[in-house]
């Protein structure tokens, strides 16, 4: 591929400057890829009714082609078109979560390319909650095709600085807002089925979703540990996330688990290799050996899910031989970071 000049451009995350995200839009309308952030991680934007732009995404991120983007809108108006219908669920979820963390499959209309449904009969789209996502949107006047603006396979980039490490000479602008802000990809919720169902957890929650739809329920590939089981979501068969690093998780009671760590550290640190371990504020002083990285506060998952994918690149900019992670409670944001966590260690999840 030839090398392309990227231009990075600076714009208030809070206030976006108009004449700045006007660059983004004038090469979006052009069939450019312009990557930006979004309150979930940063996306890699183009024209997602333009399948030669669309083709550029597969092409900088070496995306498997039979893995469908998600289109973001501005308004829950600007859906319609996309569609087949909307249902009265879909319209009550779509006003409780948008803008947000919530993707939603919807039957698609003749309008939406092939290539952004990899084939499917369905559409996943989303409104994000973002200042500078949500002008660039509008001003372009077109739903942005977006999946995480890194190299497929890689984690995915919560700050600009990720991107360039990535993407780089591969697209013609990166807008930097600072980091984003929930840390995780959007939860996917499927409603095409009889049963709605959740194909990959994110940062609206199960529990929060039964509020509005009590018969939600989570795809077997996301209760389970099991690494053979098959999501129904195409993007999520691939491993994910995945550090140069080996990775291990341990999950189970938090002693027990800190204890096991301890004991693989030795372990490994006898073998010659180096470890890091994916600790947390309150386990974070019990480990003497080892590089010690604090992800976030259990008290308060949240900023877990804020900090683990730049966690993850921390330890490969260190050269660690292999990460030893705590697991944590799979409830509310613990599913969506656990699931993160399976990927990127490929399935290695121990139960103590
Ligand atoms: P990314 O944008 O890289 O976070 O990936 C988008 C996710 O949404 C992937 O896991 C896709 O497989 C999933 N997705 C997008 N469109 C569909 C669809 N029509 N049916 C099922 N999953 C979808
Ligand atoms: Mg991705």
């Amino acid at each position: 591929m030839d090398k392309i000049q990227t231009k990075i451009i600076k714009v208030n995350e809070r206030k976006p400057e108009k004449e700045l995200v006007m660059e983004g839009v004038d090469l979006i309308r052009k069939g450019k890829l312009v990557a930006f952030p979004t309150e979930t991680v940063y996306g890699l934007g183009a024209n997602g009714l333009n399948q030669e732009a669309v083709k550029k995404i597969f092409m900088a991120k070496g995306r498997p082609q039979d893995n469908p983007l998600i289109l973001h809108t501005s308004s829950i108006e600007d859906i319609r078109p996309l569609v087949k219908s909307i249902s009265k669920e879909a319209e009550m979820i779509m006003k409780r979560f948008w803008p947000g963390p919530l993707t939603i499959l919807f039957k698609k209309s003749s309008l939406v390319p092939e290539i952004i449904t990899a084939g499917l009969d369905t559409v996943a789209i989303r409104m994000p909650n973002h200042p500078i996502a949500l002008e660039l949107i509008k001003e372009s006047g077109v739903p942005i095709a977006a999946p995480s603006a890194n190299t497929s396979g890689k984690p995915s980039p919560t700050s600009a600085r990720h991107v360039i490490e990535d993407l780089h000479g591969k697209i013609h602008m990166i807008i930097d807002g600072g980091n984003t802000g929930v840390g995780l990809e959007s939860t996917v919720l499927d409603l095409t089925q009889k049963t709605p169902m959740i194909l990959r957890p994110g940062g609206i929650t199960l529990e929060d979703l039964q509020k509005i739809i009590p018969n939600v329920e989570e795809d077997l590939s996301i209760v389970k540990d099991d690494k053979d089981i098959i999501p129904k979501s195409p993007g999520q068969k691939y491993r994910h996330y995945a550090p140069k690093a080996d990775m291990i998780v341990f999950s189970g009671k938090l002693e027990d688990i800190v204890m096991e760590i301890k004991t693989k550290t030795k372990e490994y640190i006898s073998k010659g290799k180096t470890v890091g371990i994916m600790a947390t504020e309150e386990t974070k002083t019990r480990y003497e050996e080892g590089l010690i990285i604090s992800v976030g506060n259990r008290e308060n998952m949240e900023t877990i899910g804020h900090n683990l994918f730049n966690t993850i690149r921390q330890f490969d900019e260190e050269d660690v031989d292999i990460i030893l992670a705590e697991g944590v409670k799979k409830s509310q944001i613990g599913t969506a970071i656990m699931n993160r966590l399976k990927k990127a260690s490929g399935g290695k999840i121990i139960k103590v």
